[in-house]
């Protein structure tokens, strides 16, 4: 039973395997590269293409090209395009696809049990949303699993022995992810987990492009090229380039040509890191915020610091942990997440295959052991491994506040982001707002933001559920209100009014997934295209 990886991330995705010598490889795409954007172009009603190409085209047709898609995961969010309408979990599929039939084409083999990737910060909607896409792109999900968990279990491979603690700093493309991690011979454990969902590489490109489309605008005064969207693609793609470039070279030069009109614009890395520089800076300060979150839950030292993420590779990012006096280490920054998920597929496909909570079948465990090349005791050992997250954001009640006289709501948080799953609060003591109250509604939201807030617009309502059949009970009766999350993540809230003992238990549904007969219809639909690279 042949398994694979999959790292679908914002702007890039890449797949892995371990192959013959039980080393993790990358499976290179069609055009033969280890990476494969996350960007699809809707090119006609039947043909789509995913990749590099659809990279080039997306600022010249920007209403038939999809990118990002990754941000609207388990969102109830829709796009029609070519009169089709697509979910984010039909586009993530289209990508999934692309991946796998190249992964396929390349090793000529069968791709279909795959473990995907998410972030640590994913909820529950979104890693079911990541779970449907696979679905729908035909796959067989056996398991989805942490980003910075996979990072650390490739780097458990090569580094064995002992427990270690990790700090993952994640800088990708649209991402930027800061993770604690502890690994030992039995367990996986994320510490705590932390990040900025709108920051990433692409931010990087902007500000060059932004600086490039300037410089050639102060050559050419009477320029229109700001209003070219051709010459704004160009910018764009140019402006990666010269970032990548600028992390092994001092200085690059971008030939613009717009018209008759043309400039060499000459970039410095100095330069460079000036135009970026605040960027760079609300990573170490969100690195700081998690150093302070680990430091509460006693932990102060890191054996390793590892950089995955591709714009990790900026030497910018290294010095700037080094200023706050960590020792970063690159990880095989594009490569590493999918290179775990690889790992982590072959130990899903022993557990799929072994009775539930018992043991392996010897002959499962000494097949994966020679296809790894490695010691049966050390399969036992990974199989055997346990992996344990926290809750990726907090999680609270809705309340009314009265300042001077003026009512405002605000939500007060009970399971705070980062305690350890499963979790279940203490009863946390509420009031009934009004005098003569014969009903209580608790509405339960969900932090937003990247930090937990208690005004309401960095927070998003997630359920609701109604006390009734009270008897008129005084302003200020208490309630009693306790949270419990399963590892999986599902929530279930409990409520009661003290006074009758009347309860309410709220089990937090999933909003806006897609129900099987919805997945059954993208498959169908995905299915009917032509998807190339
Ligand atoms: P994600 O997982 O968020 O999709 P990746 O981890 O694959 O992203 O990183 C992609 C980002 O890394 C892109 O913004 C890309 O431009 C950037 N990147 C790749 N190589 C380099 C490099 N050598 N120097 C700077 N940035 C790079
Ligand atoms: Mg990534």
């Amino acid at each position: 039973m042949a398994t694979f990886g999959i790292d679908l991330g914002t702007t890039y995705s890449c797949v892995a395997h371990i192959d013959d010598t039980g080393r993790p490889a990358i499976i290179k795409n069609r055009p033969g590269d280890d990476t494969t954007p996350s960007v699809v172009y809707f090119e006609s009603p039947e043909n789509v293409v995913v990749g590099k190409e659809a990279k080039a085209v997306a600022k010249i047709q920007p209403d038939l090209v999809v990118s990002l898609i990754k941000r609207q995961m388990g969102k109830s969010f829709e796009i029609t395009v070519h009169g089709q309408t697509h979910t984010p979990e039909s586009i993530s599929a289209l990508i999934l696809r692309e991946l796998a039939d190249a992964a396929a084409e390349n090793l000529g083999e069968e791709v279909k049990d795959v473990v995907i990737t998410v972030p640590a910060y994913f909820g529950v909607a979104e890693r079911n949303a990541t779970r449907k896409a696979g679905e729908i792109a035909g796959l067989n999900v056996l398991s989805i699993v942490d980003e910075p968990v996979a990072a650390a279990l490739h780097y458990d491979a090569i580094n064995t022995g002992g427990t270690k603690t990790l700090f993952v700093y994640d800088l990708g493309g649209g991402t930027f992810d800061t993770t604690v991690i502890k690994v030992s011979p039995e367990e996986i454990q994320v510490v705590c987990t932390d990040g900025d969902h709108h920051l990433g590489g692409a931010d990087w490109d902007d500000r060059l492009a932004e600086y490039l489309l300037e410089q050639f605008q102060a050559e050419h005064p009477e320029t229109e090229a700001a209003d070219d969207e051709e010459f704004l693609q160009n910018l764009a793609a140019g402006a990666e380039d010269i970032k990548k470039q600028l992390s092994r070279m001092q200085a690059r030069r971008f030939n613009a040509r717009f018209g008759g009109d043309t400039s060499q614009i000459e970039v410095s890395r100095e330069k460079f890191e000036e135009l970026t520089s605040e960027l760079l800076e609300r990573t170490v300060t969100i690195t700081q915020r998690t150093l302070r979150t680990a430091a509460e839950r006693g932990i102060t030292e890191f054996d390793d610091v590892l950089l995955v993420g591709g714009s990790s590779r900026m030497p910018a990012v290294s010095a700037a942990l080094e200023s706050l006096g960590l020792k970063p280490r690159m990880h095989d920054p594009d490569l590493a997440v999918a290179k775990g998920a690889a790992r982590y597929a072959l130990i899903e496909s022993i557990k799929v295959r072994s009775p539930e909570d018992g043991e392996a079948p010897a002959e499962v465990v000494e097949e994966v052991a020679a296809q790894l090349n490695v010691p049966v005791e050390k399969v036992l050992g990974l199989v055997g491994k346990r992996v344990a997250t926290v809750v990726p954001r907090a999680f609270g009640v809705k309340v009314i506040n009265r300042v001077g006289g003026r009512e405002h709501y605000t939500v007060e948080h009970v399971l705070r982001a980062n305690t350890p799953l499963p979790a279940q609060t203490e009863p946390q003591r509420f009031g009934t707002a009004y005098p003569n109250q014969v009903e209580i509604s608790v509405e339960i939201w969900e932090q937003s933001g990247s930090v937990e807030s208690e005004a309401l617009e960095d927070n998003e309502h997630i359920a609701e559920g109604l006390i009734t059949g009270l008897p008129p009970l005084p302003e200020n009766s208490p309630i009693d209100i306790s949270f419990e999350m399963a590892a999986d993540g599902l929530l279930m809230v409990h409520a009661v009014e003290l006074k009758t003992r009347k309860d309410l238990h709220i089990e937090v549904q999933i909003k806006g997934g897609l129900t099987d007969e919805q997945v059954d219809a993208a498959r169908t639909a995905v299915a009917r295209y032509n998807v190339s690279a």
